[in-house]
């Protein structure tokens, strides 16, 4: 819809003349939508729904900003031509609903004059090629049918239909397709992530909003509308279901108000049972998903409810035979016989992209439908969601003290809670009320004392339960009665711990004498100098040091740090202390200090002791063509922290000079792909991994005096150069030890340069991690025997007692680190990034 069009909609009764005739999809993709071997990339689905703006007063279609790489994101509105028009009246009504707070129409009339606002998401994950094109026909559906059931959807729901919420990944599957169309590889996923930096992992970041779509997501989209319901499209694997929708397994995140699990079940079942009557196929219900990790579901914590619809796929855009003897039972239900979560089961053929955008489609009209037909009931229950949130007592509130150790993840912290609409107050002065710890191993078990300018998050407000369920510890557990099912994601999320940042929680009421939300935290925080003179003292407990640092090398002044603590007029300094010699003046200082939360002490003399000097580690990322989330991670973490670094593929190990740099990374992954790489049907060009020409090539770099990091399960490589480290996860079965994503405490010899501004203890990401003797080599980090598991789920955690998390092997000149916990997981794991840091740094002290 065209905002000219708009104002004649208004003064002419020639409305429809203006507005030429809505394009059938074909007419604009060159191709039927869900014909084989086609996929469209994302300048098509865009010109696509740019011509449905100009065509349709129906539509609308915004852009809402750029991505990753630079594409425009489209967010389309589709609903009745008169909704169209009231949009912004609509949006305050949800505004209104949504925080009970608000004085001024009564709820009942609000509920009478809304509508209910469903986000559809397309295309997250862009190896499951159907969603955008499902978006495509939808909404031309939606602007050209004249059904009743059109009729009423448009006059009763606003849609918000994001077709595709990678764009960047959309262009880059469907050229892959193309390319390799007709060849042995077709069918075959890229050879590198779908999303720049998260890959697959894009859809885990929900909560700590690292990437560019997802802000644009939660910005433009959730923060604007407050969708009561999410459909988010996804496909599986080929041989189960035909597609799985909603009511999800147990554990829901307790956190989750229970009108939306019970609304979850609801609209699931509603949709289950339309596609049955319509002879669909292979649907399931309650299997294989749980609703545990706000990494996935942001709305469950802002009054929506999470739609999931997982359906089957084919080869991207190419048909494929499905099998009866393919088809095996998973733990709920058996693809081959009918059952009450399964009634009607699929009879194995030939799959096509045209059925899971046929499936998907249907399954999202009737999603539509239930909420046009069910309209106050959605209303209504958001708003008691809202109210059921702003009446809850406990507990109180949560407290985050003023006085961190770190000031850049503290302020991290803040901005997540800002994304997810916390309301943060600030204290004026001094309070005090008693407090029990969240973050152990960060901050005292006990504190009633908090100065002035703490930061209190009190639960009764409409968000709350997003940030009690980021604050608390995770207790991941069945309900009563019921057997445990190993975890669907990874069970722990605490903030305070991820961050290394206090966090505490009251249960009783208290007066902060608070002062009005906390908007701009970070001016309290801006960069601070003192003294004088060409020496700059800087601390390496806060994550802020790596980019002072870096910044430092980059203007030529040369940067070391303390192989032990030291005084400077009566005043302590610990061991790892950052000094730079820099002698520009205070404007210079001031450029190179812009946007950090550091304090910088000027000081005439170097304080007298053997300082280690750095230099700009010369950095590289090894690149492996089977894809490895971990390696994007790592290149976004570099790339925020301003580190230099160059990239390595398989023939530069192979065959490269590896002795320009000083440490090689290479990021968490399996140890036989990386050696062995893909293989037939991949062109040639990608096949083969680094091979053992590549690990002989790496441990002669080691042994020449460069570092070699190995991350995750890349720790597996250092048997295979005959190091002598044995993981000793190796062999033990799940029943015994199974820890996918958990947070644990662990002990840090941070006397070592690579534990340079850690505490004495912290906590780690375990995922299905490798672990060592701590007999061999030099362990960094050990396992602690006692209180080990922190947040979420463990299994056999007392075989981690006093085991190495970290350990370094010296061989030859130089040095393998094996880190395997995820130390910087998925950009969240921030309270560890400085082992990833310090290692790099530390391997310009090798060869100096
Ligand atoms: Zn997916």
């Amino acid at each position: 819809m065209r905002a000219i069009v708009h104002l004649l909609l208004l003064f002419s009764t020639l409305t429809t003349a203006a507005y030429p005739a809505v394009p059938a999809p074909a007419q604009v993709l060159g191709f039927p939508v869900g014909a084989d071997k086609k996929l469209a990339d994302w300048s098509q689905i865009r010109e696509y729904f740019s011509r449905l703006d100009a065509s349709s007063d129906r539509v609308l279609t915004q852009e809402l900003g750029e991505t990753t790489l630079g594409k425009p994101m489209l967010l389309a509105i589709i609903s009745s031509p008169g909704n169209l028009r009231r949009l912004d009246e609509y949006r305050k009504i949800q505004a209104s609903l949504a925080d009970p707070r608000i004085k001024g129409e009564k709820p009942e009339a609000l509920i009478d004059a809304g509508k209910v606002v469903v986000l559809v998401t397309c295309g997250i994950h862009s190896t499951e090629v159907g969603s955008p094109l499902t978006a495509v026909d939808l909404a031309y559906t939606l602007a050209t049918s004249r059904s009743p059931e059109t009729v009423e959807i448009l006059d009763r729901v606003i849609l918000l239909l994001v077709p595709s919420l990678n764009p960047d990944g959309t262009t880059l599957v469907a050229d892959w397709y193309r390319k390799t169309l007709g060849t042995p590889a077709e069918g075959t996923t890229p050879p590198q992530l779908y999303h720049p930096y998260s890959g697959h992992d894009n859809n885990r970041d929900w909560f700590m909003f690292t990437q560019k779509e997802t802000r644009l997501l939660v910005e433009k989209v959730h923060q604007q509308w407050h969708p009561q319901i999410v459909v988010d499209l996804h496909q599986m694997g080929a041989f189960g279901a035909r597609l799985f929708i909603p009511p999800f397994i147990d554990p829901i995140d307790p956190n989750v108000d229970a009108i939306l699990q019970a609304e979850i079940a609801d609209v699931g079942t509603s949709i289950l049972s339309s596609m049955v009557r319509a002879g669909r196929a292979g649907v399931v219900t309650n299997a294989i998903f749980d609703a545990f990790t706000p990494g996935r579901s942001y709305q469950h914590y802002h009054g929506g409810v999470r739609i999931l619809m997982e359906a089957a796929s084919a080869r991207l855009a190419s048909p494929l035979a499905v099998n009866a003897a393919q088809m095996k039972p998973v733990a709920d239900f058996d693809p081959t016989k009918a059952s009450w979560n399964f009634p009607l089961p699929w009879e194995p053929g030939t799959w096509k992209i045209g059925d899971v955008i046929t499936y998907q489609k249907e399954a999202v009209q009737a999603c539509l439908l239930h909420a046009a037909r069910f309209r106050r009931e959605w209303l209504r229950g958001f708003y008691k969601v809202g109210l059921n949130a702003v009446m809850r007592k406990e507990p109180y509130a949560f407290i985050i003290p003023a006085d961190q150790r770190d000031p850049q993840s503290l302020l991290d912290l803040l901005e997540i809670l800002r994304l997810g609409q916390v309301e943060v107050r600030r204290a004026d002065a001094d309070f005090q009320v008693p407090a029990k710890l969240l973050s152990a191993p960060y901050g005292n078990p006990e504190r009633s004392r908090f100065p002035s300018r703490s930061f209190v998050v009190q639960i009764a407000q409409p968000y709350g339960a997003f940030a009690k369920t980021l604050l608390e510890r995770q207790n991941y557990r069945m309900p009563v009665g019921k057997d445990l099912r190993t975890p669907y994601d990874v069970t722990g999320h605490t903030l305070g711990l991820l961050l290394g940042v206090e966090v505490y929680e009251a249960d009783q009421a208290f007066d902060e004498a608070e002062s009005a939300v906390a908007r701009d935290a970070g001016k309290d925080y801006r960069a601070r100098v003192s003294g004088e003179g060409p020496y700059c003292l800087f601390s390496h407990e806060n994550n802020a040091f790596a980019i002072l640092t870096n910044r430092f090398l980059k203007a030529g002044a040369p940067v070391s740090w303390a192989p032990n603590g030291f005084q400077v007029e009566g005043r302590g300094f610990p061991v790892g202390t950052l000094m730079a010699r820099f002698s520009g003046d205070a404007a210079a200082l001031g450029k190179l200090l812009e946007g950090l939360p550091v304090t910088v002490e000027r000081v005439g003399r170097a304080p007298q002791l053997a300082w280690q000097e750095l230099r700009a580690p010369r950095t590289a990322v090894y690149q492996s063509y089977e894809p490895a989330p971990d390696e994007g991670w790592t290149r976004w973490i570099l790339e925020k922290n301003e580190f230099a670094f160059q990239l390595l593929a398989d023939k530069d190990l192979r065959t490269g000079d590896l002795a320009r740099h000083d440490v090689i990374v290479l990021c968490s992954q399996d140890p036989k792909s990386i050696v062995e790489g893909l293989s037939d049907p991949y062109p040639a060009e990608y096949r083969g991994g680094i091979g053992t020409e590549g690990l002989a090539k790496l441990k002669a770099f080691a042994d020449q005096g460069g570092v070699l990091l190995l991350l995750g399960d890349a720790c597996g490589l250092a048997k295979q150069m005959g190091l002598e480290v044995e993981d000793l996860a190796t062999g033990l079965d799940r029943e015994r030890f199974y820890i996918p994503g958990t947070l644990l405490k662990a002990s840090v010899n941070n006397r070592h340069p690579i534990g340079y501004g850690m505490g004495q203890e912290t906590a780690v990401m375990f995922d299905s991690s490798p672990f060592f003797e701590a007999s061999r080599g030099l362990p960094i980090v050990r396992y602690s025997p006692h209180d080990t598991v922190l947040s979420g789920w463990a299994r056999g955690e007392n075989l981690l007692a006093n085991q190495s998390g970290m350990t370094e092997l010296r061989t030859g000149q130089g040095a393998v680190v094996l880190i395997g916990f995820r130390t910087q997981f998925r950009a969240q794991a921030r309270a560890t990034f400085k082992f990833l840091f310090n290692c790099l740094y530390y391997a310009t002290t090798f060869r100096s």
